[in-house]
């Protein structure tokens, strides 16, 4: 089997698995508690924090851990619109965010102002339409740091710059796809998004992080836990693999990224002048978005998946959605090339005989398509 579906989720590494089994078996004791094992649990969870935090230059920010990066967008997008809303009601968004942003702000709909900041064709805020759009209304800007469809990367150092001098408005970032792939200055970021299993962590495990606690309104009351912000016993040693998987898939990663464009390269060279095939642009070598004009992107995903490749067709959140892509729509694409999409998405395992194998695989399902298939 090849695994190309690395963006739904990625396998765990040997690493974080060994931290997980080794916490799990030996300090598996609830971090609340009192006693030594408790208190020596306690410690372990206070280091993951500080190793998590220091890996994304954070520092001085605050962190509390959650199930992924669905809860934790759910916790802190709510979180500010309450804080906020008594002084404006403006939320700008891409037009490419995940439903874990998305359906929260819809949920607020009749009492915010969604507005969203337009994209280049490459799926790249544009940030003269960010400045026009920015007024002191407006309470929040949320933005995916790296897109989980086509791979674009946004400007996050520049986006906080300029809301810099817009003191009011929160600035929430879901890097969800860009931790462990891309190094971002998230500096002037009020919060933050993540979740384990995308970085070859474990699932169940994630990440809020802010820069003021005050801001985070906990949807899940209970026992005190995490400052009282997140209630529940404390899923330590998913965590403490987070930890690990984090500090690992960020090193070398020039090297590692370095390889991963030449496989992306490969495969894009490979396609070029096919005319029944439509490439999206990418920044990040983890992803190419590719597709088969004319068919329907789950036969070609089903096509590759009885070749024993796995990719998938949008993102796996939005797969079993009869919708056209938002994102694919959003950068201007037509129906017939959003329908017949598939995302490929690399890991920082992927060889090159993978990429071959689906170079041959992808040549197979295109001639089996045939006439089926249409000139972009
Ligand atoms: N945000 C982005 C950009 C994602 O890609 C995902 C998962 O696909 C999520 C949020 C949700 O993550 P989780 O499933 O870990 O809650």
């Amino acid at each position: 089997m090849i695994y190309l579906d690395n963006a739904a989720t990625t396998k765990p590494s040997k690493e974080a698995l060994k931290s997980f089994n080794q916490v799990s078996e030996t300090l598996f004791f609830n971090t609340a508690s009192i006693h030594k094992g408790g208190r020596d649990a306690a410690r372990l969870l206070e280091a993951a924090r500080g190793q998590i935090l220091n890996e994304l230059g954070l520092g001085t920010h605050h962190l509390i851990f959650t199930s992924g990066a669905t809860e934790s967008n759910n916790i802190i997008l709510r979180g500010m619109i309450e804080r906020k809303l008594q002084f404006g009601k403006t939320v700008l968004v891409s037009e490419l965010e995940h439903p874990s942003v998305v359906n929260v702000l819809e949920h607020y709909k009749d009492k915010i102002n969604l507005q969203f900041i337009k994209t280049t064709p490459q799926g790249v805020i544009d940030l003269d339409d960010l400045k026009e759009k920015l007024n002191d209304e407006c309470i929040l800007v949320s933005v995916m740091a790296l897109n989980n469809i086509i791979g674009s990367i946004q400007p996050i150092e520049e986006i906080g710059q300029i809301l810099q001098s817009y003191k009011k408005v929160y600035f929430h970032v879901d890097a969800t796809q860009a931790v462990g792939k891309v190094t971002l200055d998230y500096k002037n970021v009020d919060a933050l998004t993540l979740s384990a299993h995308k970085f070859y962590g474990i699932k169940g495990a994630g990440a809020l992080i802010v820069n003021d606690m005050n801001v985070i309104d906990p949807l899940l009351l209970g026992g005190g836990h995490e400052k009282d912000k997140r209630s529940g016993t404390v899923n330590l040693p998913a965590i403490v693999g987070m930890a690990k998987a984090l500090r690992i898939s960020n090193e070398n990663l020039t090297q590692k990224n370095d390889r991963l464009e030449q496989f992306n390269n490969k495969v894009r060279t490979h396609f070029n002048d096919y005319n029944k095939m439509k490439i999206q642009d990418a920044q990040s070598p983890y992803f190419i978005n590719l597709s088969f004009v004319g068919a329907k992107g789950e036969i070609v995903v089903n096509a590759l998946s009885e070749l024993g490749i796995y990719v998938s067709t949008t993102s796996a959140c939005a797969s079993k959605s009869n919708e056209l892509n938002e994102t694919l729509l959003a950068i201007g694409n037509k129906n017939d090339v959003i329908e017949g999409s598939i995302r490929i998405s690399f890991s920082q395992n992927t060889t090159e005989e993978e990429v071959d194998a689906l170079i041959k695989g992808l040549d197979t399902v295109y001639k089996q398509l045939g006439d089926i298939l249409h000139e972009v």
